[in-house]
């Protein structure tokens, strides 16, 4: 049965009223590929825009099994229960790729997403990292415009999302595990330097001490780094999303952060520029679809490659030609 559409006057009151069944057609909406919802949705967006800005955005990676949904389900509930409304949103660049997403196949936080003031959206199916970037951003502006003041942007530690995702959150959270001994690895620091704490999840049993000589390790290593944040210097901690024990500690250092941060001005400065990154790289996107949809460089395209592969024209010139058939 199709749906009666809503006009976009329906879509924002639905919205500021935190009514559920229209937030849930908005993200829809925003996260539609055709060009007629992309208006609309533009429309919304701009009307919510003034309603939007206000919560903490924190972001959440760790590799598959680090604990991830566990400690989003024991952290988000103890914030809901505490009255703070919360919003779970998803950047998975692989929902796209096949059903069985990394994020999205297993029924995730089951007592979180029925708390009434929870909201647990999946991660959009864009195609690509930034496509899927771009919806989810969006999302959680309408989600601040319903009036959540915490939202959670999970992704999985396996490259580039988490660079994307450090790009729209004001707090960068990372989950690690203890792993004998190679938690000094090379492929370690490039997460670390754009960390704003690191969770060493786990620490429970018998994985406990090993866990506390994790955190001191990281410690050791993140004294050497260039912290992420001016200002604010990140340190390991250790954290158990199984018993609940080092929870509630988390959001000490977020509060702690955002306190700080708005009194040095960093988090305006960060949020606008932010923006300021996120519009160049839509202009880059929009650029390229331009290019390689243009009738007359399709048709050029193949002829061009195969002449600069024969070592008939020079790349650089190859590709300053088909600019100008491009321009014209
Ligand atoms: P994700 O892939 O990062 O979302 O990880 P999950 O939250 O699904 O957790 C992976 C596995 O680790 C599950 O079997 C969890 O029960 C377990 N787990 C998560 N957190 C903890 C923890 O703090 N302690 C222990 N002992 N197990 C945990």
């Amino acid at each position: 049965k199709r749906r009666r559409s809503l006009s976009v006057e329906e879509y924002v009151n639905g919205v500021l009223n935190r009514d559920r069944a229209v937030i849930a057609r908005a993200i829809t909406l925003v996260e539609s590929n055709s060009p007629k919802h992309f208006e609309t949705a533009q429309q919304v967006l701009k009307q919510l825009m003034p309603y939007t800005g206000k919560a903490v955005r924190v972001g959440i990676t760790g590799v598959p099994g680090a604990g991830k949904s566990t400690l989003i389900e024991k952290f988000g509930s103890m914030l809901c229960e505490a009255g703070h409304h919360l919003a779970v949103l998803a950047v998975d660049p692989s929902s796209s790729v096949s059903r069985g997403s990394i994020l999205g196949d297993k029924t995730r936080m089951e007592t979180l997403s029925k708390h009434p003031n929870a909201y647990v959206r999946p991660s959009p199916s864009g195609g690509t990292l930034g496509g899927v970037a771009r919806k989810s951003r969006e999302t959680m502006l309408i989600c601040e415009a319903a009036g959540y003041d915490v939202i959670f942007v999970e992704t999985v530690g396996v490259g580039q999302s988490e660079i994307t995702v450090r790009s729209m959150v004001d707090f960068f959270l990372v989950l690690m595990l203890t792993g004998g001994g190679d938690e000094l690895q090379g492929m370690k620091k490039g997460i670390m330097e754009i960390a704003d704490a690191i969770f060493i999840n786990k620490a429970d049993g018998k994985n406990k001490q090993a866990a506390l000589n994790a955190k001191a390790e990281y410690n050791r290593l993140l004294h050497y780094l260039q912290p992420a944040t001016p200002g604010w210097e990140t340190k390991a901690y250790t954290v158990s999303a199984l018993t609940g024990e080092g929870v509630p500690h988390i959001w000490e250092i977020i509060k702690g952060y955002e306190e700080k941060m708005k009194e040095s001005g960093f988090f305006q400065e960060r949020r606008a520029s932010q923006l300021s990154e996120w519009m160049d790289r839509l202009i880059e996107d929009e650029l390229k679809m331009s290019f390689y949809q243009t009738e007359k460089v399709k048709s050029h395209l193949p002829s061009f490659k195969q002449k600069v592969t024969a070592g008939e024209l020079p790349l650089a010139q190859a590709v300053k030609q088909l600019m100008e058939i491009y321009r014209q």
